[in-house]
């Protein structure tokens, strides 16, 4: 490609809403364009960068024995009736009405889609397994698109969905859809991590979310500094806590009054004890299809309710703050609400690690009253989930090493969905007995527009993008010094037939630029390779740039080619 022909608008200024480099790089160096909130066009360069990655993606999953189809973006709302999705997904699904007043809705993910593929055509467990994927255009109305394509509306997904007549194959062809991913990450030359994930309400049958680790990722993930441990925090699990510091010891449970002590912090000091040995009470109010009501988790004093456990614990749509009216509602106290007889009706979960739990200090569900001796006993088994956040420093859960965190974005997600949809939507083989089950069932999703921005966000400097090999959207480029001397435009133009002969993805700037403004785009749009041809021609010599690190060799003419043969 020449650069005088290309289509390649660069710009000085960052958009006023990219915090991220790589929003403002793919964006001021004509990658991407924005046409709307989360809506991008992409520009020649950005296009070429999609679709390596889509072509790697299809790749390796069609070297699984998975096998590409194409859902209609546009799908009939009454799939998603059906599945009984159309009311809980929320605002992100963009539901509208064609001009026969048929309901609709703009394909988000495609469980319903690839469900009524399969449903009566394969009927016979001799025909299982069978994998479907696509790669297409998803929308989903995010509440805060942002970031550029990390987090737009409208984007580009792989979404694999398999079937199986036994749970085993289904964890069998997970394990083949971990291995692919990595391939692909590896292939994309990608810093990544597999984690452990949140199955959210479906069910804690497996889930793997893929992490490119970056500093300005949204993802918090927990990673053990000694073992293999790894996860998203949303599912990140430690080895149960302890203290050495001293346990307060009460003859019996009994109740105090401590009048506008209302915080952990208070009680902890009047008591002179640990924050360790109290219950904090986190109210919250859910919301659920129908109703909304007022729930009471019961974690440590010194721990966090993680939110994304809190949801799950309760099966709610929604959780959010209960304001002071919905608590006094509830004939809840706050500040002195404890698990110890709560007002009839309350919905309430209690942490894990306080099961059976001795000697704790706790709200009295009395205005300025605290109950202490308190022992954690008597409670059902469900009522005891996993609420709490992990933090840094804590131990692992496998090994007991430290764990540490650090900063990812999600770039794909596999999972055991199990016979949730097959279930709901009626979608069943025979068996080997002759006997009718739904299908058991596998889903397995990469951001490809994502990866386009999160390839940039985990590979950049302060001067602009640095691509790798495999996606750039060019492997080299040669710069012309000065366009208006002949000898090197003449080198150059034969240097650039040559690398196409080669085979090298190569872009010639031939623009009659300064060669200023030539290099720092070059810098900016962050192909791997530059050889610069200028004034060293009268010495014989061009120089090669590495954009990683933009170190400058000189080389020989008669080297040039070996040299080119090295790096490509
Ligand atoms: P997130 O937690 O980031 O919203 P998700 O859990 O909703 O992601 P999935 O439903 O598992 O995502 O979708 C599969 C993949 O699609 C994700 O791993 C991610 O790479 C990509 N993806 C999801 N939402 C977006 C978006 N709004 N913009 C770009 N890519 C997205
Ligand atoms: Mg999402």
């Amino acid at each position: 490609m020449r650069f005088s022909k290309f289509f390649a608008p660069t710009h000085k200024e960052a958009p006023k809403d990219a915090t991220l480099p790589s929003h403002s790089f793919l964006i001021r160096a004509g990658f991407i364009e924005q046409l709307g909130s989360g809506l991008y066009n992409f520009l020649p360069m950005g296009k070429m960068v999609h679709d390596k990655i889509k072509n790697i993606v299809k790749e390796e999953m069609d070297k699984t024995g998975a096998q590409e189809v194409s859902f209609s973006f546009v799908t009939p709302a009454e799939f998603w009736k059906q599945s009984g999705r159309y009311d809980v997904f929320g605002k992100e699904l963009l539901r509208f009405k064609d001009r026969k007043d048929n309901d609709f809705v703009l394909s988000p993910t495609n469980e319903e889609s690839v469900v009524n593929m399969v449903k009566n055509k394969i009927t016979s467990y001799k025909q299982l397994p069978l994998h479907l994927y696509q790669i297409n255009t998803k929308f989903r109305d995010e509440a805060r698109p942002r970031f550029g394509l990390l987090r737009g509306r409208e984007f580009t997904m792989k979404d694999g969905y398999s079937f199986h007549s036994s749970e085993e194959d289904l964890k069998r062809e997970f394990d083949v859809m971990e291995k692919t991913y990595s391939n692909i990450f590896t292939r994309l030359g990608l810093n990544f991590r597999a984690v452990e994930a949140d199955s959210g309400a479906i069910g804690g049958s497996g889930s793997k979310e893929f992490m490119v680790l970056a500093d300005n990722g949204e993802d918090d993930i927990v990673i053990c500094t000694n073992c293999s441990y790894s996860a998203n925090i949303e599912a990140a699990r430690r080895k149960p806590k302890t203290t050495n510091a001293e346990a307060p010891e009460a003859n019996m449970m009994s109740k105090f009054h401590t009048p506008n002590m209302s915080t952990i912090e208070d009680v902890a000091n009047f008591f002179k004890i640990d924050k360790f040995y109290t219950i904090k009470a986190v109210i919250k109010k859910a919301i659920y299809e129908k109703e909304e009501k007022v729930v009471v988790f019961f974690i440590r004093g010194d721990d966090e309710l993680q939110e994304v456990k809190a949801l799950n614990a309760c099966n709610a749509l929604e959780l959010d703050d209960a304001n002071e009216q919905e608590i006094e509602k509830a004939n809840l106290v706050a500040g002195y609400c404890g698990p110890k007889d709560l007002p009839e009706g309350i919905d309430f979960y209690i942490d894990n690690e306080l099961k059976d739990a001795k000697q704790m200090i706790c709200g009295a569900n009395e205005k300025d009253y605290h109950i202490i001796g308190f022992n954690v006993t008597s409670f059902k088994e469900e009522r005891f989930k996993d609420l709490i956040s992990v933090n840094k420093g804590d131990k692992c859960p496998c090994c007991g090493g430290e764990l540490d965190i650090t900063k990812g974005i999600e770039v794909g997600h596999i999972f055991q969905l199990g016979q949730k949809y097959s279930s709901a939507m009626n979608a069943t083989f025979l068996d080997e007995n002759g006997k009718a089950q739904p299908f058991y069932m596998g889903c397995y999703g990469i951001g490809v527009s994502r990866l386009v921005a999160a390839t940039i966000e985990a590979s950049h400097d302060e001067k602009g993008c640095i691509w790798n090999k495999q996606i750039s959207p060019f492997e080299l480029e040669i710069i012309i010094s000065n366009t208006k001397k002949d000898e090197q435009v003449e080198f150059a133009n034969n240097l650039y037939e040559k690398a196409r002969d080669l085979g090298i993805n190569v872009l010639l700037d031939d623009r009659n630029e300064r060669f200023g403004v030539k290099m720092s785009e070059f810098e900016l749009m962050g192909f791997p390779y530059a050889i610069l041809v200028g004034k060293g021609l009268e010495d014989d010599e061009v120089e090669i740039v590495a954009r990683d690190g933009l170190e400058k060799t000189k080389i020989k003419l008669e080297k040039l080619e070996e040299k080119i043969k090295e790096i490509f």
